[in-house]
């Protein structure tokens, strides 16, 4: 099993947290987070600010590099803002040295200097797939609202984490298309994730296949040369199987490691020994 790996470049690890989960009222034909397709996953609205410390604690002894405030939601209203904040600060008064991001949809340019003020390094927001194809997977609001809050995250000086997701039934030019705009924003990181169907969703069936998606994994890299990361998040093991540590042959250089937003992944540890087994060097930096 992955046999020619190259080994030699360094491997950062990110880790997810849930913080407010399946409350959504968008229609996101890829997510089980909306209410609209009554999936079965678990919904709640504020996970308590202890528990959210416990897990970046996890997260930094499972040499996390990054830790991700996620909410479930269009954008950020007052409430939620306050709520993420809030976690922000008690995050960061643990001095862990994990780069705080957050991920809360569409937010203004107020909102986002808002969270840099509570400690946040970087927001999470993904155009998802191309601008033409958009309106074939979501109805309640537009891509370019997408790109906007984006273009906002740089203007307060907040590192930008932007990517997309395949499968979803996009041509092949319209996932280069979604990578030129994500180019054109010079992410920091890029997160890509694969659909990972689910009987209450649209969407039947993930339209990548393996090989694909490890073309795209390269085209990305070579599409966006400066981006720090080029991090495979949701999907990694139901696309890759037991190929999954070949993305980092492929351009990758970081995966989320634990469970991500209503599927449970590998444990971190499991991950962690494998990739040490293979000979990969963790990055540990702190932030
Ligand atoms: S992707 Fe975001 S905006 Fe769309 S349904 Fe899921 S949580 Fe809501």
């Amino acid at each position: 099993m992955n046999a020619k790996i190259n080994q030699t470049k360094d491997i950062f690890l990110c880790a997810i947290c849930n913080i407010e989960s399946g409350t959504c009222n968008e229609d996101c034909k890829f997510c089980t987070q909306s209410v609209k397709y009554k999936a079965d996953i678990q919904r709640y609205k504020q996970k308590e600010i202890e528990q959210i410390v416990e897990e970046a604690k996890m997260a930094r002894k499972n040499s996390a590099n990054g830790f991700c405030l996620v909410t479930a939601g269009k954008g950020l209203t007052d409430k939620r803002l306050a709520f993420v904040c809030e976690a922000a600060k008690a995050v960061k008064k643990e001095n862990l040295g994990l780069i705080l991001i957050a991920c809360n949809g569409t937010a203004s340019v107020e909102q986002l200097e808002k969270l840099k003020e509570a400690g946040v390094d970087a927001y999470n927001h993904n155009l998802e797939t191309s601008r033409d194809f958009y309106p074939e997977i979501v109805t309640t609001h537009s891509w370019d609202e997408r790109y906007q809050t984006c273009k906002n995250v740089k203007e307060v000086g907040l590192r930008l984490v932007c990517g997309g997701i395949f499968g979803l039934g996009e041509t092949q030019e319209q996932r280069v298309s979604m990578l030129e705009s994500i180019a054109s924003l010079e992410p920091m990181n890029v997160p890509l994730n694969f659909f990972i169907p689910n009987k209450a969703l649209p969407i039947e069936a993930s339209t990548i296949k393996r090989e694909e998606a490890f073309e795209l994994i390269t085209l990305a890299r070579k599409m966006i040369p400066n981006a720090k990361k080029i991090m495979i998040a949701g999907g990694r093991e139901l696309m890759f199987g037991e190929e999954q540590y070949k993305i980092f042959d492929k351009g990758a250089n970081a995966f989320v490691i634990g469970n991500y937003l209503t599927t449970e992944g590998k444990s971190a540890q499991e991950d962690i020994d494998e990739l040490e087994k293979l000979g990969f060097k963790i990055k540990r930096e702190r932030a």
